[in-house]
């Protein structure tokens, strides 16, 4: 039996440095994701934002949330104060909603956008020409308290290696297309957040910089 600190080092062992390892804690308990923080990791990712929003308030304050779930945006105001990264935005309603919710807290809130690259109907996101249709309006320019930073998606849950590694192709061109046509002198918009895991080997060859890991340092979720 491997422990979740072994689970974690050979991740770790698997990743370029530049590669960052988000350890995806949702339905785990507090106990596990301190195994996990003891190993040396500091990134957690969660789900629900009153999950997030329980373990943050009884674990150590270094640790790195990233909300990674579908945003509802009658829950943004519960994780503003503290969260680090919101991966799934996926539209611009949403953004404003965490930019209103930012500016209360007086904090600039990091985000990503989320696109749709999957095959499956019920994953969310942008596809890739609302997202260029919401940048070419430039009103998120005048949002002062997020911060986009890159984007997020998700492959089709398949064995269909090729399929994969086709969607996570697709999204590291568009990240690029993206950077270079809003974001060319922007230090900050570098993140491509993709890669679970069963195919983070596959995303990292294709450019993520953050990949999100969940069953294989925690074991299987128990719903
Ligand atoms: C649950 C989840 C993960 C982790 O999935 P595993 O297959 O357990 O690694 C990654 N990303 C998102 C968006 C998730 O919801």
């Amino acid at each position: 039996m491997y422990s979740i600190a072994d689970n974690i080092k050979l991740i770790l062992a698997e990743l370029p440095k530049e590669v960052r390892l988000v350890a995806v804690s949702k339905y785990h308990p507090n106990d596990a994701i301190m195994e996990a923080y003891q190993a040396g990791q500091r990134i957690f990712g969660e789900s629900k934002v009153q999950e997030m929003t329980a373990k943050y308030n009884s674990l150590p304050k270094d640790i790195e949330w990233h909300f990674i779930g579908h945003l509802q945006s009658n829950k943004i105001k519960y994780m503003a104060p503290y969260v680090h990264l919101i991966h799934g935005i996926d539209s611009y309603k949403l953004l404003t909603e965490v930019n209103k919710c930012a500016a209360k807290e007086n904090r600039t809130i990091k985000c990503l956008l989320q696109i749709h690259i999957a095959q499956e109907e019920s994953k969310f996101g942008f596809s890739a020409e609302e997202c260029k249709a919401m940048l070419s309006t430039n009103e998120w320019q005048t949002l002062q308290h997020i911060q986009i930073c890159g984007l997020m998606g998700m492959a089709t849950f398949t064995n269909d290696n090729e399929q994969i590694n086709h969607e996570f192709y697709f999204l590291h061109q568009l990240f690029q297309e993206i950077k270079k046509a809003w974001f060319q002198n922007n230090d900050y918009f570098c993140e491509l957040s993709m890669g679970m895991s069963d195919d983070y080997p596959l995303a990292i060859s294709n450019g993520s910089t953050l990949v999100r890991v969940g069953s294989k340092i925690f074991g299987n979720r128990i719903y």
